[in-house]
């Protein structure tokens, strides 16, 4: 039977390279993104070809409702195997937490925390023995995020105290839970957040002198959902060019 991988932001940047690597890999992929049409359909076109099953699911992370309509597409496939916890958002506005809003702050958590905590309860609820969830968190979890998204950072620090727990909750059940933490990774996320050059402007501070790809970090993501990774659970994966 094949794996049925929930894949949460699949339609562009990190989930979308994520989604086309695991549907390579023999999952049927239920992707869920927030309302870009275009993107979701091109991808999931990608799984179809690759010989996959699948569906692309409009939706908010951070709505119950929302979360539980894209878990029961994903039910059509078969038993729940892997979730890739990853829609995220580094918010509208950035810059330093005394000069940012209230709401900026809100829907950051929401997305980001709420989001991920409403996914991963889902799949606690649904998956069996072999299942496993790949939380994206990011390296911003240690650096901080000064004067940029201390908030966003906050959110990534809180993925990965929720991968330490989730992953003592769920092994005796036999599920595994792991983080895989980015470095700055070349997506249209930093211009979501005004930042449309970041991943060129950073290159200078990375160690390894240049940003990452989303192919790469979905190679990362992939090895953690596959059984080449069986024995790792509650590890944090940090993939950000020595940064
Ligand atoms: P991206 O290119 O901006 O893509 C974001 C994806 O999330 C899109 O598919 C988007 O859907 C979806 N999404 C956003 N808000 C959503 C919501 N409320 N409900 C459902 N889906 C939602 O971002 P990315 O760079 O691939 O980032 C993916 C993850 O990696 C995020 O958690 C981010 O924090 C993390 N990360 C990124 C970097 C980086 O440098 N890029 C570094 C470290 C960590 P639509 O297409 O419909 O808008």
């Amino acid at each position: 039977m094949s794996p049925v991988t929930v894949v949460t932001g699949g339609s562009r940047g990190i989930g979308a390279a994520t989604a086309r690597r695991l549907a390579a890999a023999g999952h049927h992929i239920v992707l869920g993104y927030h309302g870009n049409h275009a993107a979701a359909r091109a991808v999931l076109a990608d799984v179809h070809a690759a010989g996959r099953r699948g569906a692309a699911v409009p939706g908010d992370t951070a709505e119950p409702t929302d979360v539980v309509r894209l878990f029961d597409a994903a039910a059509e496939f078969g038993q729940l195997t892997g979730l890739v916890n990853n829609a995220g958002v580094g918010g509208s506005r950035t810059g330093p937490l005394a000069d940012l809003r209230v709401e900026d702050l809100r829907r950051v958590i929401d997305v980001n925390l709420v989001g991920y905590l409403l996914c991963a309860q889902q799949a606690a609820r649904r998956m069996s023995a072999g299942g496993a969830i790949v939380n994206v968190s990011s390296g911003a979890a240690t650096l901080g995020g000064p004067n940029e998204y201390v908030h966003y950072a906050a959110t990534k620090a809180a993925t990965d105290a929720l991968t330490v727990g989730l992953s003592k909750e769920l092994g005796p059940r036999g599920i595994r839970v792991n983080t895989v933490a980015p470095g700055i990774i070349d997506t249209e996320f930093h211009a979501g957040v005004g930042n449309p050059d970041k991943a060129t402007a950073a290159a200078a501070r990375i160690p390894m002198g240049r940003a990452g790809t989303a192919e790469e970090i979905a190679g990362a993501i992939a090895w953690l959902l596959g059984p080449d990774s069986s024995y790792a659970s509650g590890a944090i994966l940090r993939v950000a060019g020595g940064l």
